[in-house]
């Protein structure tokens, strides 16, 4: 613990106080305003977003333009870096392939890097989940849309096997049991 005048007379831009600032963040204090590290870095953040929101906005076609013109420029490091990814953080790479996927099909999508839990085996087969090397095997993690007629929302979604997951399609419960049972009396 260092206080304001020990930063100070050590030229350190932080000290501490060791108690919780308004918003409850047991953290350092800038010497130069005072203010709470952690606060000041979630309004900076804001800042940001906002500021890059605006400006979006104003440039979307250059913005897009020049998107595109950088991503193909760097594919090879783009698909490495996915590749990687998907290895290290697959609930993260999931989540934005379904964020992606849920945009192209315009439906909704509300889903945070808590609501993608891999489970060690499918739920639904028992067939251990394995990340594929890019391509979709039937043993691949896939986020399944519970109900598919809602969307990529909380409560709303399991990660299931992709073979799972195509088996079951859109149809529902019943229309599944009627499958099966008819299945069956050719055996
Ligand atoms: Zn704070």
């Amino acid at each position: 613990m260092i206080s304001r005048q020990q930063a100070i007379a050590r030229k350190r831009k932080r000290y501490s106080t060791g108690k919780p600032c308004p918003h409850g963040h047991v953290c350092e204090r800038f010497v130069s305003n005072y203010a709470c590290v952690e606060c000041m870095n979630i309004k900076m953040k804001k800042f940001h977003a906002a500021y890059s929101r605006m400006w979006f906005q104003k440039n979307k076609k250059k913005a897009r333009a020049s998107r595109k013109a950088w991503y193909l420029r760097n594919i090879d490091k783009v698909r490495k870096f996915a590749k990687i990814r998907r290895k290290n953080n697959p609930a993260s790479y999931m989540l934005s392939a379904t964020k992606h996927r849920a945009k192209s099909l315009n439906i909704k999508f509300n889903l945070t890097i808590d609501d993608i839990v891999i489970p060690k085996f499918c739920p639904v087969l028992g067939i251990k989940l394995r990340m594929g090397k890019g391509n979709t095997v039937n043993s691949s993690p896939t986020v399944d849309r519970i109900n598919s007629k809602k969307g990529y929302t909380k409560g709303n979604v399991a990660v299931i096997s992709h073979l799972a997951n195509s088996l079951k399609g859109f149809a529902t419960a019943a229309q599944h049991r009627r499958i099966a049972a008819w299945m069956e009396t050719f055996k």
